[in-house]
């Protein structure tokens, strides 16, 4: 990494597996700029797979949700990752190179890493549905309508 690359202020949007490895995958190759790691929800970043796991064999306890996190405040404070929380990114101006939150501030980056995850839909499940419901006399328009609301 240059000396220039690594003073770069990196803001990451989406604070969950990819955008929490990101920040202290940055850190481990030695950038040494401002990183801010922006999440939507309210949480210190958590692993996904284990609440299913846990909840469906009847194991879930607060103490378990501790468990899950992705990282500590402690460990982000030591890595010098500004973390906010509660406030998606709603708008993005590439040409001044900002992001802007939902609590209406912006937050400037020299390099900005989307990490935002994806939706899944479930098409077979919307589709068969649909039949469904076409099957019991519902009109067509209604359940296309219902359709095209689905996540893209
Ligand atoms: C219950 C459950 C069980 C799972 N089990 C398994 C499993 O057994 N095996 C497996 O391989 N995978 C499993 N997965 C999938 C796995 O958790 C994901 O692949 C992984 O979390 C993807 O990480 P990510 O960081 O790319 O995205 P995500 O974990 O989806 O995180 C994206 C983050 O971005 C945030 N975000 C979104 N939009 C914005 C915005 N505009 N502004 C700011 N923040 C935003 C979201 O709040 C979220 O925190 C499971 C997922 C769930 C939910």
């Amino acid at each position: 990494m240059t000396q220039a690359a690594a003073n770069r202020h990196v803001v990451i949007v989406g604070a969950s597996l990819a955008g929490t490895r990101t920040a202290q995958g940055l850190r481990a190759l030695g950038h040494a700029g401002d990183i801010t790691l922006i999440g939507a929800g309210p949480e210190l970043p958590y692993d996904r797979p284990p609440l299913s796991k846990a909840l469906l064999q009847g194991e879930w306890s607060e103490a378990a949700a501790e468990g899950v996190r992705l990282i500590s405040q402690a460990e982000l404070d030591t890595l010098g990752v500004e973390l906010r929380l509660g406030s998606a990114a709603t708008g993005l101006d590439t040409a001044g190179q900002t992001v802007r939150l939902a609590d209406g501030t912006t937050v400037p980056y020299d390099v900005l890493v989307i990490a935002t995850g994806a939706v899944t839909v479930n098409w077979v499940r919307a589709l068969t549905q649909a039949r469904r419901r076409l099957a019991a006399g519902e009109p067509a328009a209604a359940i296309a309508d219902a359709i095209r609301q689905l996540p893209a």
